[in-house]
């Protein structure tokens, strides 16, 4: 099969970096914590999370460029030596090294999104998800010439279909969408297909939780335009993406809340792949291709709409007239 020395690299160093995120956020979450709105344990898992996909990669795929949502240059600050102390326990139940490899696997995912082949990493999306003690995703993607390649979501805390936690999602461009154990080895998997509808009233629609990440007050007045009745599917990060691609759900709409907004190629690139592969579509407010060919930033987009297909006109045509009214 195509990619598949970078789908094995690629789902070890998820599943590495998804076990230390699951262990820092079943430490963190007491009310407490919470309320003190303390960010601290989020930035760890962050800084572990992306040096530990960083490590594994440059292991398998020594030449690959890694375009990560983290720079380590906060963590470098002499202040910061408890965080950097921190980080670098929660890398070595992983793997092995001193503050330095540490710091140098994180900026190995300081690449700068304009090479022919880069992957790109979101090393907790959804982190006001995690905060919460809810849903997050560590999502990497390559992307090749601007197309999405390899997509690859883990998702600690979504069901995983048959009464566990845990669900990894691996789509290779023109191999399909699967569903992976997230905290067992294995590179079997079930295929996953979008659900098709009868029509866009019988559809269940999921957005942000965060009403700053996404205008609900337009979503609303879309579902209410297709004739949804179902109340949203409000989930944290990418976890959208792979409940579209399973069913779960089948509009995910993105409405831009400020018009300077860019959406990052790191919240996208990954799920975009593993929601095509599984049969939908995905496409800007406007109905135009994500277009992953302006660096870090999806800059010719506005806003996203996931949706299982069939309906992806019908919806734009809504969002489009909703946008319209203001
Ligand atoms: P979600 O969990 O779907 O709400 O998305 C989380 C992601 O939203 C984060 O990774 C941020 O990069 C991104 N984000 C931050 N501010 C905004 C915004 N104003 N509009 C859209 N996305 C945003
Ligand atoms: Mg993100």
């Amino acid at each position: 099969m195509a990619y598949e020395d970078e789908l094995i690299a690629g789902i070890a160093a998820v599943r590495a970096a998804s076990r230390v995120c699951r262990s820092v956020q079943q430490r963190l979450a007491t009310a407490e914590a919470l309320e003190k709105k303390d960010k601290s344990p989020v930035t760890v898992a962050d800084f572990a999370s992306q040096a530990i996909v960083c490590e594994q990669l440059m292991r398998a795929l020594p030449g690959d460029a890694v375009v990560g949502e983290e720079g380590s240059e906060e963590l470098r600050e002499g202040a910061q030596s408890n965080l950097l102390e921190a980080v670098v326990r929660e890398v070595t139940s992983e793997v092995a090294g001193d503050a330095d490899q540490v710091l140098a696997w994180i900026d190995r995912g300081g690449a700068d999104a304009s090479g022919d082949r880069y992957w790109t990493l979101d090393p907790i999306d959804g982190t006001k998800g995690f905060l919460r003690g809810e849903q997050y995703a560590v999502a990497l993607g390559l992307l090749e010439k601007g197309e999405v390649v390899v997509g690859i979501l883990g998702c600690p805390n979504l069901d995983d279909g048959q009464g566990g936690q845990g669900a990894l999602f691996a789509a290779v461009r023109g191999g399909g969408s699967r569903l992976l154990p997230l905290w067992e080895q294995g590179d079997e998997g079930a295929a996953v297909q979008v659900s098709q509808v009868g029509s866009t009233a019988e559809a269940r629609f999921c957005e942000s939780v965060e009403s700053g990440h996404s205008n609900q007050d337009q979503s609303a007045r879309i579902a209410a335009g297709l004739g949804i009745t179902q109340e949203p599917f409000r989930i944290d990060s990418q976890c959208k993406y792979a409940a579209i691609a399973r069913g779960d759900a089948s509009i995910y709409l993105r409405m831009p809340t400020r018009a300077d907004y860019r959406e990052k190629i790191w919240d996208h690139a990954a799920g975009k792949l593993v929601v095509e592969e599984a049969g939908g579509r995905v496409t800007d407010v406007e109905g135009n291709d994500l277009d992953f060919t302006h660096g870090r930033t999806l800059d010719a987009n506005r806003g996203v709409v996931a949706t299982c297909g069939p309906i992806h006109d019908e919806v734009i045509a809504v969002v489009k007239r909703v946008r319209a009214e203001g």
